[in-house]
């Protein structure tokens, strides 16, 4: 792995993590996004981890600093490419936007770059043709505070090459996260896979009055030693997004997941608690 110079696309809430925690372990980056007015964003965004690096990580002025001064903003693709040895996307996640914009990376990045999606519930098999390059083309996904919450899992597809994968795992190491491989393609990677359906558990238990909300987790937390129950852990994430998935389930045609829905809908939604965001959802905070 000799990954120098790093391109982050797309600068939301990931990729403006992304490019910071990369600068920060000492990588050259630079940031693209769409235009000029959303590169601005990006300098305000990244600007305010700072101070969070400070906090969390006891970072020094001058390692924060240091780490904002290794990056460059740009709003033309061939430039921001121009020099990158890895890309790694984080544009939004909308089918149509991230196969555009691959069919233009693919165009104008050099032959040797590498293309990593930070894609949460899209498959990288499903860009692959698009890249021009699906060899070097695999999944690297963050958890949001990447540089709290620091997994990194990386995910081949079927024609992703075993040592652009091995090199993947190194760069992650490199900056700072716990690198996790996926040998396979899995919807919803490691996390989610054990996740979603861990928490929809607790809310079948909950809507079929099999038992209350702190019950529920007390049990969990007592019996596994872990500190968080389902409920909490879905404060967390938000009522809305849990309401989300199993409103999608209720409408392909699962009925229990339409009477989740419609229980998160009024019984929560409707009364804005949408979880910790909002100071209240299955709890008060
Ligand atoms: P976001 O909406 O905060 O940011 C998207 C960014 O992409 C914006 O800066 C936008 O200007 C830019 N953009 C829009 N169109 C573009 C284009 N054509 N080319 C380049 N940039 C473009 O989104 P986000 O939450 O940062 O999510 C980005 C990706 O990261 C998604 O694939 C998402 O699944 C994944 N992800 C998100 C989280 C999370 O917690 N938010 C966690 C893990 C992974």
């Amino acid at each position: 792995m000799d990954y120098k110079n790093i391109t982050v696309a797309g600068s939301g809430v990931l990729g403006s993590q992304i490019a910071f925690q990369t600068a920060f372990k000492g990588f050259n980056v630079t940031v693209y996004d769409i235009n000029d007015e959303a590169v601005e964003r990006a300098k305000e965004r990244i600007a305010k981890l700072m101070p969070r690096y400070q906090k969390d990580l006891k970072a020094s002025e001058e390692e924060v600093t240091g780490a904002f001064n290794r990056l460059s903003f740009y709003s033309d693709l061939s430039k921001a490419v121009a020099e990158a040895d890895l890309v790694i996307e984080a544009v939004p996640e909308v089918v149509q936007i991230k196969s555009d914009f691959y069919k233009r990376l693919g165009a104008v990045a050099p032959k040797k770059t590498i293309f990593a999606t930070n894609s949460s519930t899209l498959l990288p098999s499903q860009f692959a043709q698009d890249t021009g390059r699906p060899e070097k083309f695999l999944a690297l996904h963050f958890a949001n505070q990447i540089w709290l919450s620091n997994t990194a899992e990386v995910m081949k597809h079927p024609g992703t090459d075993s040592q652009v994968f091995e090199d993947m795992l190194e760069f992650a190491k490199a900056i700072g996260m716990v690198a996790l491989p996926l040998h396979k393609e899995q919807p919803g990677y490691i996390l989610n896979s054990l996740l979603v359906p861990f928490l929809e558990a607790a809310q079948l238990l909950l809507v079929n009055e099999i038992s209350d909300v702190e019950s529920i987790d007390k049990t969990w937390q007592i019996a596994t030693g872990s500190p968080k129950g389902p409920f909490a852990i879905l404060d967390v994430i938000g009522i809305t997004t849990a309401y989300n998935i199993a409103n999608a389930k209720g409408q392909a045609g699962n009925p229990e997941f339409v009477k989740v829905a419609e229980f998160l809908k009024t019984e929560y939604i409707d009364k804005g608690k949408l979880g910790i965001a909002t100071g209240e959802g299955f709890y008060n905070y």
